[in-house]
């Protein structure tokens, strides 16, 4: 619509230009033809005068004649007049025509009040160019005083038709109208050239913008005449060729995402502000069963999207199946990216692992408690070597039992975070539970266990049986670690944290075990180890259980010297 009303720059230009030369033309028209009219009229005036003074001594003749009459001075005037080509009309002093070459004076009215008869009654020589009513023509006055003897008896006056002088100026008048017409078409011309020689390269930039605009990337600008307009092309070529690398590179790296993104095992969507799918592969769809025509996504999914303080990983539900899903925000755009794996297999599976471990345990331990108390029982009537043996079966029996019940307890541990039952427990209260438990065995190697500048009156989040386990773990490896020295177990708060540190004078760490300490069934000396009853799974216990109370566990250690461990958990 804008397109059909706007007009071309060549169509701009061109009426702009011979509006111009129209206006010019014209207008020089108009001031050479006032000048030549009035230049004609100046000099039509000028004649008129000459004839009117040249009649003076012919009138001045007749008045001092002796036969002068008024009838005689009127056939004088007519038979002068068509020689001169004027009219010719005496005025007698009262104002009253005596003599006229055209009409009869008896006929016609007093003149007196005759702008150019005024000035001649006046002495000198009046002009006057009136428009006649009745002849419905413009006529030009000439009038002088005709003197005798030093008074002013009549005035002669001589009049023409100037439209009749205008008449001669027409052949002039027609000859520079044709002469303006040819320059105004050789302006034309020359305009309409000069406009293609702008427009057509403005056109040609039109059109290769235009033929962008339509995905044509190779369009480029042909150089013009001017160097404002090659600039402006090879600026606008530049551009332009940038822009088709840069549009390669992007559809390139776009493919290439495409590829990777279809090749993943994982579901991955893209996700609006507004829980719109902007983009989706074909795992995610296989995932959610949908199909490639379908946009709408199962109300289980978009309640998950729109969860406002959705965690940025986690595991969700749909249908059978058990999903892990993990969420990370796209840069300045507010949208989301969402990959989801179908983990129902694994938690399955795990699901079996650990009811498989607890249910092993479990009935293992009943033949395990049985065969410790006949052996017990046995131990006491059995001597000699056969003692000595009942004695190994007894130690490893206790082995077998720490190794069963370690294993329950960390596949209850890694059932969830929900084995936790979360109170406010004072840390005196943990103590005092847990330090008598160690009163017999540090009494009998002659270690101390000392509470060396505890804060015991503060306060913490924690499930009281599994904190006293740590404890318990902690403090019984310190003295099972260490032949003589002291355990200091240490309170302090730091923040929003209970610091506890346990440290003993034992033989150490190396810094190479000292990474993989928390690992399950990690020893440094295995044999050492078996001898003193360890699993090797106390200290994998004690981390997830202080991790799962949202805190952390570090050790330090110096070998022969003893080792620090420092654990964290929230004060309530
Ligand atoms: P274990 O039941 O064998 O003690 P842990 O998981 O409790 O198993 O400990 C793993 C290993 O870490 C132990 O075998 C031991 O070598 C080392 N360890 C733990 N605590 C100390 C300590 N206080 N001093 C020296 N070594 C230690």
């Amino acid at each position: 619509m804008i397109r059909a009303k706007t007009p071309s720059l060549l169509s701009s230009i061109l009426r702009g230009y011979t509006w111009v030369i129209l206006l010019i033309t014209v207008g020089t028209s108009a001031v050479i033809f006032t000048t030549f009219r009035s230049a004609f009229r100046e000099r039509a005036m000028e004649d008129l005068t000459r004839s009117a003074y040249a009649l003076v001594p012919m009138m001045q003749n007749h008045i001092n004649s002796s036969s002068a009459s008024t009838s005689r001075l009127d056939s004088l005037v007519n038979t002068v007049a068509p020689n001169m080509g004027t009219r010719i009309t005496v005025i007698g002093r009262d104002g009253s025509v005596i003599a006229d070459s055209e009409k009869d004076p008896g006929e016609m009215e007093n003149h007196r009040t005759r702008v150019e008869v005024i000035a001649a009654f006046n002495g000198i020589s009046g002009h006057s160019v009136r428009f006649s009513e009745t002849l419905g023509r413009e006529m030009l006055y000439a009038a002088v005083p005709v003197t005798v003897e030093d008074s002013i008896v009549a005035v002669v006056r001589t009049s023409l038709f100037f439209d009749s002088y205008s008449a001669a100026m027409s052949p002039i008048v027609k000859e520079m109208f044709f002469i303006i017409l040819i320059a105004l078409a050789i302006a034309v011309f020359s305009g309409l050239i000069i406009s293609r020689r702008i427009a057509n390269p403005m056109s040609n930039l039109a059109d290769v913008a235009d033929r962008v605009r339509r995905g044509d990337l190779g369009a480029r600008a042909a150089p013009g005449h001017t160097r404002e307009h090659n600039s402006l092309a090879s600026s606008l070529n530049e551009t332009l060729a940038k822009n088709e690398e840069l549009i390669h590179d992007l559809s390139t790296s776009n493919s290439r995402n495409r590829a990777i993104l279809q090749s993943m095992v994982e579901g991955i969507a893209v996700i609006s502000k507004d829980s719109r799918v902007l983009l989706m592969n074909d795992s995610f769809k296989t995932l959610f069963n949908i199909r490639n025509s379908e946009r709408e996504l199962p109300t289980e999914i978009t309640t998950l999207f729109q969860q406002a303080d959705i965690s940025p990983e986690g595991i969700t539900r749909y249908e059978s199946k058990i999903i892990a899903y993990s969420q990370a925000p796209v840069e300045g755009s507010g949208d989301f990216v969402f990959s989801f794996r179908d983990v129902t297999k694994e938690v399955l599976l795990s699901e079996m692992k650990r009811n498989f471990v607890s249910n092993v345990s479990h009935e293992l331990r009943t033949p395990l408690t049985a065969i410790k108390g006949y052996g017990e029982t046995l131990k006491d009537e059995v001597k000699g070597e056969s003692h000595r043996y009942l004695e190994v079966i007894l130690r490893n029996t206790d082995r077998l039992i720490a190794l069963v019940s370690d294993i329950q307890t960390l596949s209850e541990i890694e059932s969830g975070a929900d084995f936790l039952r979360i109170e406010s427990i004072p840390v005196s209260e943990i103590f005092s539970t847990v330090m008598p438990l160690f009163t017999a065995r540090s009494e009998e190697k002659g270690i101390p266990i000392v509470l060396v500048q505890a804060k015991t009156d503060i306060k913490i989040k924690a499930d009281c049986y599994r904190i006293e386990q740590v404890f318990v773990n902690l403090i019984d490896n310190a003295l099972k670690y260490t032949d003589s020295g002291s355990i200091e177990v240490r309170a302090s708060t730091r923040g929003e944290l209970a610091v506890f540190a346990i440290s003993d004078t034992g033989r150490g760490i190396s810094q190479e075990a000292i990474p993989r300490i928390f690992e399950r069934f990690f020893v440094v000396d295995r044999s050492r180890s078996r001898k003193m009853g360890g699993t090797g799974l106390g200290l994998a216990i004690t981390r997830h259980i202080i991790e799962a109370h949202g805190g952390t566990i570090s050790v330090s250690s110096t070998p022969g010297q003893g080792s620090i461990f420092l654990f964290t958990i929230p004060v309530s």
